[in-house]
């Protein structure tokens, strides 16, 4: 469910036609509703309401501080996975006790500034971690919060890509269950750490309700177990990972994973226990689209070929993962609005095109072999559901300088990030030598 429509063949974002917004700021732009990311968070909490869950938005899906400061408004936490999201989140005003950090290359100094914002909890990934966050608490002299992510080992099934599967034995995040006791052990003897409980994460996206349900029910043995043992276990944490629909073909939703996670964690919760759940993709993925600009047409053998002013510099996910991102003309030359995601096939006066993007790169494709309305320079296109690890994933490959963002709110209209320059492009490109304001300057031989 979301706030982009076509309203007598034109797209709209809210209250706002996107043409207006792609001819005020240019393109490429990715374009947010306030109301969709809003009224996502409101169906999490919604569906798992009898467990009042701590929903903690993931930041690497999307990060921008004025969209996480309208998510903290409404009511979520965060999770980050480094200190620039970190601070970030405090930035936008984040209270500390609402942002948990995950993330297995933690340096000492991300721990220390973890420690000394008196976040609610680091999620450790390894032993090495464990003792690294009580030495950062030790020198800070404060107290710090430590949970412990497990590495569950459950099948996710084969819709999730392996390059997004994050809870399988033999991979790199969190710590084996065999192993979990012994380290959250070194948290609860610790003079300066706090034991605040258990944490997964199983990949992105995740279809199938199952999976979550056997993570909780091993995440639950080792907790039981902890806490014959004296340790408390205050906290589970289930992590992120819903889908999206990307294809208008319908995934699971919000209903579908509680049916199977809420009665497991109930009594948990009913003896005092916090679940914490840390959705990214879910809330933020149909929450926006990046505009681009059609700027030539050509054909290469039998195929149509159009190069927009967009890429995977801007959005990786089709030419990285693979995946599919439903796109079509923000004002249809035929007048066609798109029925659904994938039945533009039944509508006549369509065209086949391969959706490209402006780089020096095979793999640059936005989409390939698209039934489309005859397109012309000059057109724009709305790829949609961008909202998730769009901005947050784009690169300055080939200095192609990244898209503005806007947020749309009912009919009002705000710029929150300017379209980056060329200066942005070089300036951290200092000469130490030189001294900071060599950039653009040539050094005297
Ligand atoms: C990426 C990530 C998430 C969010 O995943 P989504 O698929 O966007 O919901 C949650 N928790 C952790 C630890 C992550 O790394």
């Amino acid at each position: 469910m979301d706030r982009f429509t076509y309203r007598d063949g034109v797209l709209y974002v809210e209250d706002v036609a996107v043409e207006d917004i792609a001819a005020r700021f240019g393109t490429p732009v990715y374009v947010y509703s306030h109301g969709t990311l809003v009224t996502h968070l409101r169906q999490v909490a919604d569906a798992f309401a009898d467990l009042a869950p701590l929903i903690c938005f993931s930041v690497k899906a999307l990060s921008n501080i004025h969209l996480l400061r309208g998510l903290a408004a409404a009511g979520a936490g965060v999770d980050v996975v480094s200190g620039g999201e970190l601070y970030r989140a405090l930035l936008a005003g984040v209270p500390a006790q609402r942002i948990v950090f995950a993330g297995v290359g933690k340096s000492d100094e991300e721990l220390r500034y973890a420690v000394r914002s008196g976040i609610r909890c680091v999620n450790v990934e390894s032993e090495g971690e464990m003792r690294a966050l009580a030495r950062a608490a030790a020198e800070c002299r404060m107290p710090a919060g430590a949970a412990v992510r497990v590495n569950p080992d459950v099948a996710v099934g084969s819709r999730t890509p392996a390059k997004t599967t994050t809870g399988r034995r033999g991979g790199k995040f969190g710590i084996d269950l065999d192993r979990v006791h012994e380290v959250y052990r070194l948290a609860v003897d610790d003079e300066w750490l706090r034991p605040e409980g258990l944490h997964f994460h199983l990949g992105s996206p995740v279809f199938h309700p199952r999976a979550y349900g056997d993570a909780v029910d091993k995440v639950l043995t080792v907790t039981e177990k902890l806490t014959a043992d004296g340790a408390p276990v205050p906290t589970i944490n289930i992590g992120g990972g819903f889908p999206a629909d990307y294809e208008g073909s319908g995934v699971p939703g919000w209903s579908d994973f509680a049916a199977v996670i809420a009665p497991k964690l109930r009594s948990f919760v009913a003896a005092g226990g916090t679940v914490v759940m840390e959705p990214g993709r879910s809330i933020a993925a149909n929450a926006g689209v990046l505009l681009a600009s059609v700027r030539y047409l050509k054909t290469s053998g039998s195929r149509n070929v159009v190069i927009t002013d967009t890429g995977m510099s801007h959005l990786i996910r089709t030419a990285f993962y693979d995946t599919f991102h439903f796109l079509w003309p923000a004002r249809p030359r035929n007048g066609l609005s798109p029925v659904g995601r994938t039945g533009e096939h039944d509508q006549p006066d369509l065209a086949r095109y391969d959706v490209a993007g402006p780089l020096c790169e095979s793999s640059d494709y936005l989409a390939k072999d698209r039934l489309l309305p005859s397109l012309r320079p000059g057109d724009v296109l709305a790829i949609f559901t961008a909202g998730a690890y769009g901005m947050t994933m784009a690169s300055h490959y080939n200095s192609l300088p990244r898209p503005a963002e806007v947020l749309v709110d009912g009919g009002d209209v705000r710029l929150i990030r300017r379209r980056e320059t060329y200066e942005d492009l070089v300036s951290a490109e200092v000469d130490a030598e030189a001294g900071p304001a060599a950039a653009g300057t040539t050094k005297p031989a």
